[in-house]
């Protein structure tokens, strides 16, 4: 069976990656953005490029029929799905949880946890579907068990969420042969933090890191990547932190 993977926020920073070294490996892929099209559109020349198939696909997965539309483009452009790599995620802006506004919550957990959600109940339905099993993947963050206090606790929370459903969702679906697993990166050097207003964040924090420097797309990428293939087939419900000893 075709390996067919759809990598939600594959079009930058840590989704390009892994969706490079995805397709690197023999995965069909799905670049799923939500604004930035021509970005979207290098990632998949880069991987024809190189000799892989892929095909960019705009979605918000903050939307429920988004997701669905997502997943029928995939399934009648390429086939049947067998992965989900669940990466796009917003921080909401840096700042004291009491100065955020509500509405930046809302849309903080409704893109990264309900749209994450959504979109392993459409793949679990995919993967029933052809009944041949299927990974779904994660991406968390350190902040889940950090807090980050005066940055972004809300988005702390959600990545909480996103662990403890990675955990739970992983037991339910073991028995059918479905893996579900996490990455949860520390501070990476991607648009993500100029998107949040500190561009200067990743050379702020560096000193803070057992390893003395933040990580690059492609080092959360290869963990990613790792849970995806069959070398980890014993592995579920459990999320690997990718983030030089902090
Ligand atoms: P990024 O550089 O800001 O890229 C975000 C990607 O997600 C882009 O492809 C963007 O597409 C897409 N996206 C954003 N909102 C979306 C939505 N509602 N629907 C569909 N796509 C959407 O982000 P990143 O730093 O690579 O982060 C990727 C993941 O890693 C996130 O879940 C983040 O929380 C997590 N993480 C990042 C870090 C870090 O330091 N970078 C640390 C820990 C965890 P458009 O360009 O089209 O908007």
């Amino acid at each position: 069976m075709k390996k067919i993977l759809i990598v939600t926020g594959g079009s930058r920073g840590i989704g390009a990656a892994i969706a490079r070294q995805a397709a690197a490996v023999g995965w069909v892929v799905a670049v799923n953005y939500q604004r930035d099209a021509a970005a979207a559109a290098r990632v998949v020349a880069e991987i024809e490029a190189a000799g892989g198939r892929a095909l960019a696909v705009q979605a918000d997965v903050a939307c429920d029929e988004d997701i669905e539309r997502l997943f029928a483009t995939v399934e009648r452009e390429l086939g049947p799905v067998t992965g989900l790599v669940n990466n796009a995620g917003m921080t909401g802006g840096l700042g004291k949880f009491g100065d955020t506004n509500p509405a930046i919550v809302e849309q903080v957990f409704r893109t990264n946890v309900l749209g994450l959600m959504q979109a392993s109940r459409r793949a679990l339905q995919a993967f029933r579907a052809h009944g041949q099993g299927g990974v779904i993947v994660n991406i968390s963050s350190t902040a889940a068990t950090a807090g980050s206090p005066n940055e972004y606790v809300a988005y702390a929370a959600s990545k909480a969420a996103v662990d403890t459903f990675t955990m739970g969702l992983g037991k339910e679906v073991a028995p059918e042969g479905i893996r579900v697993c996490g990455v949860a990166p520390g501070t990476t050097q991607t648009d993500i933090h100029t998107t949040s207003g500190d561009p200067g964040r990743p050379a702020r924090v560096a000193a803070r890191i057992p390893m003395l420097r933040v990580g690059e797309p492609d080092e959360i990428a290869e963990a990613a990547v790792w849970l995806l293939s069959p070398a980890a087939r014993y592995v579920t419900a459990t999320t690997i932190r990718v983030s030089g000893g902090a």
